[in-house]
Parts: C-alpha cells; structure tokens; sequence
C-alpha cells in the first residue's frame, strides 16, 4: 500500500479502501484469506516521518483446532499504529506494516464457535462425554450402581 507523498496534504489524509489478499503471504495451509484485506486509516506527517493509525480487517477461512471443521472468521486490528521514516522516495510503502500486524491478530488457537454463530462438534463431543450416563450393560457391576444405593434415602 503505497502513499504518495508529492501532493500530501498539510492537515493529513484519511484512506479508506482494500488491498489485495496477496500482500498477507500466508504459507499456512490452514490460513487462506477470503478477501481482500479492507483498512480505514487516519495518516499524516510529523519531523521526518509519516505516521498512520487506523483499522484494519480481513475475512479468513481457518481450520478449527477442536473439531478440524473449516470456517470463516474476520480477523480484526483495531489499533492499528504505525510510523515509517521518510527515506528519499515520493511514496511510503506500509504494505510490510499491515502484513505483519494482520499476521499477529490472527487467533494462536482459532475455534469454530468463535462468534457462538457455530456449534463447535468437538466442544459437543465433549459435552457428551461428561453428560453422558455410566453405561447400563454393566448391570450389577455397575459401582454406580452400588453407590447410588446406599446415596438413596430409605423409603420404608
Ligand atoms: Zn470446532
């Protein structure tokens, strides 16, 4: 994402677009980016540097730890701050910055059931497991069985 810096004006500028997917150069096969990578930036100019702050957001498709099911998630950087000296060219590229702030926003463990929009099957899984009653094939080996007997109150 480059800023032309030739026509920058005094009081700053505010841009707001997209930038292709590409620029994330992402090489985990559980990653993909599903859309261009959308921002919202406040930028400006103080001694020798250009600073921005702003948005920034992308739509991913990843793989849930849990259950391995595949889902779409945005990835968001709400505070997203950087600034970049001025070298001797007319533009400032911040396509590196946005890359790599992306790249830390995305969740180190992303699960499908982020939103509560999805039912997680490996939390159900789970959930089975604890709910679940001791097996009733077990009949009078049953410890339960024996337990929840001598826990009952006497009826007679
Ligand atoms: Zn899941």
């Amino acid at each position: 994402m480059k800023i032309h810096l030739t026509k920058f004006p005094v009081g700053g500028l505010h841009l707001e677009g997209e930038e292709d997917r590409d620029i994330l150069e992402l090489e985990d096969p559980t990653v993909r980016p599903m859309s261009p990578v959308r921002y919202s930036l406040d930028v400006g100019l103080s001694e020798g540097g250009l600073f921005a702050t702003g948005t920034l957001a992308v739509d991913l498709e990843q793989e849930c730890v849990r259950c391995l099911q595949r889902f779409t998630q945005t990835v968001e950087v709400p505070d997203f701050a950087t600034q970049v000296e001025l070298g001797t060219s007319e533009t400032v590229d911040l396509t590196q910055e946005i890359r790599e702030d992306i790249l830390l926003a995305l969740p180190p463990h992303p699960h499908c059931d982020w939103n509560g929009a999805n039912q997680c099957a490996g939390v159900l899984e789970i959930k089975r497991i604890h709910e679940s009653e001791p097996p009733a094939d077990l009949g009078e080996k049953n410890p339960w069985k024996t337990l929840d007997q001598l826990a009952k109150p006497k009826t007679d």
